[in-house]
């Protein structure tokens, strides 16, 4: 029988798994709707996540929580988790060694929740879900089968608020994703019972991260 959510983040808040668990203040999990229909992936814990142990809480979440309430949508509806668990120190890039300790924790946490859409934030959840290196402008805008779900990349809302904030024309396109997103949730199935994922768009799934 599989773990609740709350089983398998009680075990993550010991993780020693790589070297972050020495910087880190505490393991950042996840939050939200266990049974959610939507689910966020970013890339890692920053500043104010590592203080709180919640991610998406400082000016980057505060966007993201103002575009979910654009389609009707509260924080406590969807699921929100990060590739890594932990804050890299000086918000560096993740590390190889680090993601493939951390995957196993993503992993569980998809078959749980069980989402039917997963929205990458940014370039970096995008190529590493995905497990393509064409970047976030060229892969927004689309939507891609994976595993039975589908995945539609959008900008990291961080990227918004650093690149003209919202008069920029990225903030246009962020906007144009999230109703993606509404339209798609309206028109999803639940979720098949194999994983067996139809790509729509360009990247194959024998190119896509294998998560189950
Ligand atoms: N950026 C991320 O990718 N994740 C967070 O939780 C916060 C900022």
């Amino acid at each position: 029988m599989s773990r609740t959510l709350a089983e398998v983040a009680a075990e993550a808040s010991t993780c020693t798994r790589c070297r972050l668990a020495e910087s880190r203040t505490q393991v950042v999990f996840g939050v939200g709707n266990a049974d959610a229909d939507l689910m966020f992936i970013g890339e890692a814990p920053g500043f104010h996540e590592d203080r709180q142990g919640e991610p998406f809480v400082g000016a980057a979440g505060q966007l993201l929580t103002r575009m979910l309430g654009g389609i009707g949508l509260r924080r406590e509806d969807v699921y929100i988790a990060n590739v890594l668990r932990c804050r890299p120190p000086g918000n560096r890039d993740p590390l190889p060694d680090e993601i493939e300790a951390c995957t196993p924790w993503l992993i569980e946490t998809i078959s749980i929740v069980q989402p039917t859409v997963v929205v990458t934030l940014g370039n970096f959840a995008t190529k590493f879900v995905l497990n393509t290196q064409r970047g976030i402008t060229s892969m927004r805008g689309g939507v891609y089968g994976w595993h039975g779900r589908k995945v539609i990349p959008t900008f990291h809302p961080a990227a918004i608020l650093h690149g003209g904030g919202e008069k920029s024309r990225q903030f246009l396109d962020l906007q144009d994703d999230f109703a993606l997103i509404e339209k798609t949730l309206r028109v999803v199935p639940e979720p098949p019972p194999t994983p067996a994922a139809q790509p729509q768009q360009a990247v194959p799934e024998d190119q896509q991260l294998e998560l189950f």
